[in-house]
């Protein structure tokens, strides 16, 4: 089986051979500029443990570069350089102005105690800030697998601790709870961009057909693998949406209703019990794999990488599989899938409303004021006049309910107007080069363009590359 970064690295040649820039250039961006790795020893309960992290910055065509921490004992060198190199990939979609960088550390989280996962994560950010490879200005950690807004606040708070005068340094780091300088609509942005996206690409009546489905959300049959930040959020908003969650694979186990399975019920019921197996008015079903070769519309792989490869890809029933988790299809199941006419809607768009609040998080610590804080009560005091005056003039009254719906936009309301935006329009720059290649490529060759022509720009814009 090809390996994650091979994969990677594929899809970029497949893309590559439609550009006309030149050969070293495309090298460049291809290569991953730098990697640290590093090796440090914890005490433990159980004695004294080595532990190993990385961080990998894959391209410095725009600083600071962003990407995840994953935390996670399978992880390798390679596979955080193949995240590093689709970071770089992804902003450039979204048109976040970052180059791609990815981190982790080889634990098992579940193995330790939370003051000795904090030992890791300070010990962590320390061999960072030894190297340079954490900052504002350089490089901007986020939660990824198996970490959350807790580990950021540890980072932010050794970080500040090393750099006690520097004003920006709220912004070493993204993906914080509110409390520590994070920004509403950061911990569900990765699925609820997943939504947006899939709400958009459905809405084109024209590709769905193509694919024998009808348009719009209302009624798909969706199903989850990975119930964590990226899983549920994205089942959560695609359930109000209007889609049947039919069932969600984990780790230990799948759940299967064909009625629709609630995704805060089985959260719930997973904090109680431990796990999602034995949800009330669900089956389980034999084992977790099953779940992705269900008769369902929409597969929303949304927990690791290689997921489906040649060894299931046959028996993958989807007719759109949603890459909610980094690379979750490998190259050779993609080709497949696409030439079975399924729609892999790839990872670098669709998962990229994480980074892209990530990118409204850094601006607000940098600027240090709320989003809406300068003009909430202005424009609430601008609609009223408004309404006053069409009451005036028309000599309609409003009534209160519709008084209600007037308010000026707050954070929660410009991250998510900013991120619908930044959702449609990347979907629309990505189409656009599909349909130019007569839709004869996977979505992902099209995306991988777009990535690749604006990092071009960026180098040729610099005379590096005559
Ligand atoms: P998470 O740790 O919050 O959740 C992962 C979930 O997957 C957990 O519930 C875990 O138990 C489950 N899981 C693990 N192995 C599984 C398996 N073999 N089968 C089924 N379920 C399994 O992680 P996350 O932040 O949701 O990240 C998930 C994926 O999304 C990763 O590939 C990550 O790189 C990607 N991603 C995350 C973000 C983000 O903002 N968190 C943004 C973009 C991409």
């Amino acid at each position: 089986m090809q390996s994650f970064l091979e994969t990677v690295n594929a899809n970029f040649d497949e893309a590559a051979a439609f550009t006309s820039h030149p050969k070293d250039l495309l090298q460049q961006i291809k290569i991953c500029n730098s990697v640290y790795r590093f090796q440090f020893p914890l005490l433990t309960q159980r004695g004294y443990e080595v532990i190993t992290g990385w961080r990998a910055e894959h391209s410095q065509h725009k600083l600071p570069v962003k990407g995840g921490i994953r935390y996670s004992e399978n992880v390798t060198e390679e596979e955080v350089m193949a995240l590093a190199a689709l970071m770089t990939y992804k902003c450039a979609v979204v048109d976040v102005p970052f180059g791609g960088a990815k981190g982790a550390v080889k634990i098992n989280p579940k193995n330790y105690t939370v003051q000795e996962l904090e030992r890791i994560t300070r010990r962590y950010t320390a061999e960072l800030i030894k190297k340079n490879f954490i900052g504002p200005g350089v490089d901007v950690p986020a939660p990824d697998y198996g970490t959350s807004a807790r580990e950021m606040a540890w980072i932010a708070d050794t970080y500040q601790a090393f750099h006690p005068s520097q004003i920006d340094s709220m912004g070493c780091v993204t993906g914080k709870s509110v409390s520590q300088g994070g920004i509403r609509g950061r911990l569900e942005a990765t699925g609820r961009g997943i939504y947006m996206g899939l709400k958009e690409i459905l809405s084109i009546e024209e590709d769905m057909k193509r694919i024998g489905l009808t348009k719009g959300l209302e009624g798909k049959r969706i199903v989850v693998q990975g119930l964590g930040n990226v899983g549920y959020y994205a089942a959560k908003f695609c359930v109000e949406g209007g889609c049947v969650l039919i069932a969600i694979a984990e780790y230990d186990g799948a759940i299967y209703n064909p009625n629709g399975l609630d995704p805060e019920a089985v959260a719930q019921h997973r904090r109680e019990t431990g796990s999602i197996l034995n949800f009330p008015g669900a089956v389980n079903l034999a084992t977790s794999a099953e779940a992705l070769e269900l008769e369902c519309d929409i597969l929303i792989p949304a927990a690791l990488e290689d997921q489906i490869t040649d060894a299931n890809v046959d028996r993958i029933k989807a007719k759109i599989v949603a890459e909610g988790a980094n690379g979750p299809v490998t190259a050779s199941a993609q080709k497949k899938l696409f030439n079975r006419g399924v729609m892999v809607i790839p990872d670098i768009y669709l998962n990229a409303g994480g980074v892209t609040v990530s990118y409204f998080e850094w601006l607000k610590n940098l600027s240090h004021v709320r989003f809406g804080r300068m003009q909430k009560r202005y424009e609430q005091m601008a609609f009223e006049q408004m309404i006053n005056l069409i009451e005036k003039t028309t000599g309609r009254s409003i009534s209160p309910t519709e008084r209600m719906m007037i308010h000026g936009a707050d954070e929660v309301d410009l991250v998510n107007s900013g991120l619908e935006e930044t959702m449609i329009s990347a979907y629309h720059q990505i189409r656009s080069i599909w349909c130019r290649l007569d839709r004869k490529v996977p979505l992902r060759t099209a995306a991988f363009i777009s990535a690749i022509d604006k990092i071009a720009a960026s180098y040729l814009e610099l005379g590096i590359f005559p």
